[in-house]
């Protein structure tokens, strides 16, 4: 198979590719490797070491990617690929580099994969592994083909996708659950390793502003790292100013300990003094309720969710309107309204 070259890129005078699909915005020049260790320019252009390698691919409960409230006791395909734009390996994790060894290097192409989507009647596709936005012409792929087939799409992302990135997902892309890592200069050194961590905000604003996608937020608390109390309350505020205050916070212990769980329990509380709604902990087993008059919208047991107090989308208790995507049509139809708004 002829290894595709990168579509997001510009050449420059001087025999550089500038590669657009990521916030590092890589130069390279023929023989060099991007920081994502996946794209290395030759002299025709760069080529996608990793295109149509899969890292994983299984179906399972749209909530396993912390999307809980997306379609909910639905199951999604999730499909992931292999790089990172993080610099150190902690922060890259398990999908970083491309296995050497030929028999572990599993390919699926977007089409058969959109097709097993359907086959398995699952909702849709969630890319969930490694990110997005390194396996830009695949996933883009991917996420035209789910959206043919009707099914719905998400991403499971850092946010470090360029705006060229999010616009040409945008059309094809209906939720984000966006992995925010903290909210300062110093957790991002530790935790985030990427040009500049409030592009990523920017990014995942500009898709819930202009392109209207479903975002869920999810924040690994570490001690003493990404937990004082003014970093928790200007990051429940950018969300709440950004996202809207029915914008699911899911707030999990990023390592053990009993003053990291104390720290969440204390996050959960500072978002919730915030004004979210809906703020979550690691417990797969948490309810949601109704803003308006607190009655359960959805339980969640032994890994079933559950909607047993909504009708069209509204409390049957109270008429709030939970903000909770459960139509396929009604989605599309809202989006296209707030669109046709501007
Ligand atoms: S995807 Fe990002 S890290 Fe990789 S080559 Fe492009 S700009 Fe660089």
């Amino acid at each position: 198979m002829t290894t595709p070259l990168a579509e997001l890129l510009t050449p420059s005078d001087d025999g550089a590719f500038h590669c657009a699909a990521c916030q590092w915005r890589c130069a390279l020049r023929p023989g060099e490797i991007g920081h994502c260790h996946v794209r290395a320019a030759t002299e025709e252009g760069i080529t996608l070491l990793n295109f149509g390698l899969i890292s994983g691919a299984a179906i399972g409960p749209v909530e396993d990617h912390r999307l809980w409230h997306f379609f909910p006791d639905t199951l999604m395909l999730s499909i992931g690929g292999w790089g990172y734009a993080f610099t150190t390996d902690q922060q890259r994790g398990p999908y970083a580099t491309i296995p050497t060894d030929p028999a572990k290097q599993r390919r699926l192409d977007a089409e058969r994969a959109a097709n097993f989507a359907l086959e398995k009647l699952c909702r849709g596709v969630v890319w969930a592994y490694g990110e997005p936005a390194v396996s830009h012409e695949y996933v883009l792929a991917l996420l035209q083909l789910s959206r043919a087939s009707s099914r719905v799409t998400a991403l499971c992302t850092t946010g470090v996708l360029t705006p060229e990135a999010l616009e040409s997902f945008a059309p094809y892309l209906d939720a984000i659950s966006f992995d925010l890592r903290g909210f300062s200069d110093a957790s991002y050194a530790r935790l985030g390793g990427i040009p500049d961590w409030r592009e990523c905000l920017a990014i995942i604003a500009q898709a819930h502003a202009r392109f209207h996608c479903h975002i869920e937020v999810s924040t690994r608390i570490h001690n003493g790292v990404n937990d004082s109390l003014d970093e928790l309350r200007e990051l429940a505020a950018w969300i709440v100013a950004n996202l809207g205050d029915h914008t699911p916070w899911h707030v999990i212990p990023g390592d053990a300990g009993s003053e990291t769980a104390a720290s969440v329990v204390r996050a959960k509380r500072i978002g919730h003094e915030s004004g979210l709604h809906y703020v979550y902990g690691a417990e797969v087993t948490q309810a949601t309720r109704c803003p308006g008059c607190q009655a359960t919208l959805i339980t969640r047991t032994n890994g079933v969710a559950r909607l047993i107090g909504l009708k069209d989308g509204l409390c049957e208790v109270c008429n709030h309107d939970a903000q909770i995507q459960l139509s396929i049509f009604k989605q599309r139809a809202d989006r296209a309204e707030r669109e046709s708004k501007g």
